[in-house]
């Protein structure tokens, strides 16, 4: 059995979208305002939240921003008002995995629901090298429980270091897998970018993970080459 949790205001939207839900197997809890919702969503027994932008006490972006801080990752569906592109950016910049468009029709919501769930059903997978935890599913990078902020490339570069742990990796393999090109051998983009991420991974911490290999290339290990 799933549950859900619904924030919305509305009495007769939360009846329809309460009683439709219910029909289809999913236990329901509903809150009618932002900080009501926000503390139900406390229990982490939800396996997905349906969140209204417009709210009574606390609007739903504080109310997904509060959840997002308290380190909850349940799937969160926005309802947003009708052409409100900056809702959905809003939303979705402030970490919420879905948005849909009132009014809608109860299908579309039960799409969206159930492609959420499945989504989420996905194990995250850790990877560890010393204090730095990587979630392959999530695309979040630890080190020493503080997470670190990397751009798309950073990560991508760091999940091939981490998943070659204790091999030497040149830059002609760094620039095959992770670009997919072969670099002019005169160019330095590779450095460039293992230093931003070897900045971001070992700039604050005394034992250092990313090592040069001179005339060879890159080691991810924890001991010092
Ligand atoms: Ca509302």
């Amino acid at each position: 059995m799933k549950n859900i949790l619904l924030i919305e205001d509305e009495k007769k939207v939360s009846k329809f979208i309460k009683q439709g839900l219910e029909e289809e197997g999913f236990i329901v809890e509903t809150a009618f305002n932002g900080e009501e919702g926000f503390l139900k969503s406390a229990d982490n027994k939800f396996s997905l939240i349906i969140l209204d932008v417009m709210l009574p006490k606390m609007d739903g972006f504080e109310v997904l921003e509060k959840i997002r801080a308290n380190k909850n990752h349940t799937p969160v569906l926005m309802l947003t008002a009708k052409d409100a592109l900056s809702d959905k950016v809003t939303g979705l910049n402030l970490g919420a995995d879905d948005y849909l468009t009132k009014p809608f029709a109860f299908e579309e919501l039960l799409a969206r629901i159930k492609s959420l769930l499945r989504r989420g059903e996905i194990k995250s997978t850790q990877m560890k090298v010393a204090d730095l935890e990587l979630d392959t599913v999530r695309h979040k990078a630890k080190r020493n429980g503080d997470e670190i902020e990397l751009t798309s490339r950073e990560y991508a570069l760091l999940e091939f270091f981490m998943r070659n742990k204790n091999q030497i990796v040149t830059r002609e393999t760094i620039s095959e897998k992770i670009w997919n090109i072969n670099f002019d051998t005169g160019t330095n983009v590779i450095d460039v970018y293992v230093n931003h991420l070897r900045q971001k991974i070992d700039g604050n911490y005394d034992k250092k993970l990313i090592h040069t290999v001179r005339g060879a290339g890159y080691v991810m290990k924890e001991d010092v080459v």
